[in-house]
């Protein structure tokens, strides 16, 4: 069975500057048996040499910028697309700057086509300024719906979701959510996965830590999704979804094997449903992931609480 693989980095591959055992050993396994294999990444600031120089630090060897593909590249994909020689004012780092910059989409603080919102950067002066160019028509997109994103075991910080909901909120509009799990970001990486595979792929497995965007996303886009838990997601909260990861697995070092044989490990096969519990949770959902709230209307809200 010839696989392609979709790999979530935060909570998969390192967690705070930090390899998970076996992480570097996947990823030479990968390398060395030519498997197809693209890094998904839902953080929108860094680049895909950002990437490569990060993770050669962490003490993972043999990737290039090609083998990663971010929200940002995503979002300047998406706006190439669908609305070509658009312009856009950008609330966001250095990732997603040059994702549009390659995608040739004007940077314009006038009278942009585009809102672009990402992780990070964002000043009172900056907001400001989104607010009123939204206000004279530009519409508002966000490169990933997520809120917050870990920093640590103890520690968030805000994420492009967080800063998106601000402009939602003074602009009464609502931003259309790129990046995991919007189909687009599924679509376009596969495509990617095929253009770089020397052989056709039969199936493609995301391996992600969190349910919301890698599993839901995959879930939706057909594949096959392998949930690990070195990450954001307990064993024990898996049952509060709907959607269902196909494989459930300690970590990526159960993948060593499989792709180096090519041969399914059948001890790592368990997928199951438990029961859900909620002490311990967060407050706050983690993701803009209301995907029938784009379709509402929504009037413009009330000047003062
Ligand atoms: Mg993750």
């Amino acid at each position: 069975m010839k696989i392609g693989y979709l790999i979530d980095m935060d909570g998969v591959i390192y967690r705070e500057n930090q390899l998970i055992p076996g992480a570097a050993e996947f990823v030479s396994a990968l390398v060395t048996t030519s498997t197809p294999f693209l890094f998904l990444t839902n953080n929108s600031a860094p680049t895909g040499e950002d990437l490569t120089v990060r993770l050669k630090h962490l003490g993972v060897q043999g990737l290039t910028p090609r083998h990663f593909y971010t929200s940002a590249m995503n979002t300047a994909d998406f706006l190439d697309e669908t609305h070509p020689n658009c312009t856009a004012f950008v609330v966001g780092e250095g990732g997603l700057l040059a994702a549009l910059h390659e995608r040739k989409i004007a940077n314009d603080g006038i009278h942009p086509n585009y809102v672009v919102v990402g992780e990070g950067a964002a000043t009172t002066e900056k907001l400001t300024k989104a607010h009123e160019l939204i206000e004279k028509g530009a519409r508002l997109v966000a490169t990933n719906p997520d809120n917050w994103c870990p920093v640590s075991s103890e520690k968030t910080r805000p994420g492009a979701g967080s800063i998106a909901a601000f402009l939602e909120a003074s602009s009464g509009r609502r931003a259309y959510y790129l990046g995991k799990p919007n189909g687009y970001m599924f679509h376009r990486a596969r495509q990617r996965l095929g253009d770089s595979a020397l052989n056709k792929i039969e199936h493609v497995a995301m391996i992600g830590d969190t349910m919301e965007t890698d599993i839901r996303g995959a879930v939706e886009a057909g594949l096959l999704s392998y949930l690990v838990l070195t990450g954001s997601t307990q064993l024990e909260d898996v049952g509060d979804y709907v959607y269902q990861p196909s494989r459930i697995l300690h970590s990526v070092a159960e993948l060593v094997e499989e792709v180096k044989t090519g041969k399914p490990s059948e001890s790592a096969d368990s997928p199951f449903f438990t029961h859900a519990k909620n002490g311990g949770h967060r407050h706050g959902n983690r993701h803009q992931t209301d995907v029938l709230a784009l379709y509402k209307p929504r009037p413009r809200p009330a000047m003062t609480k």
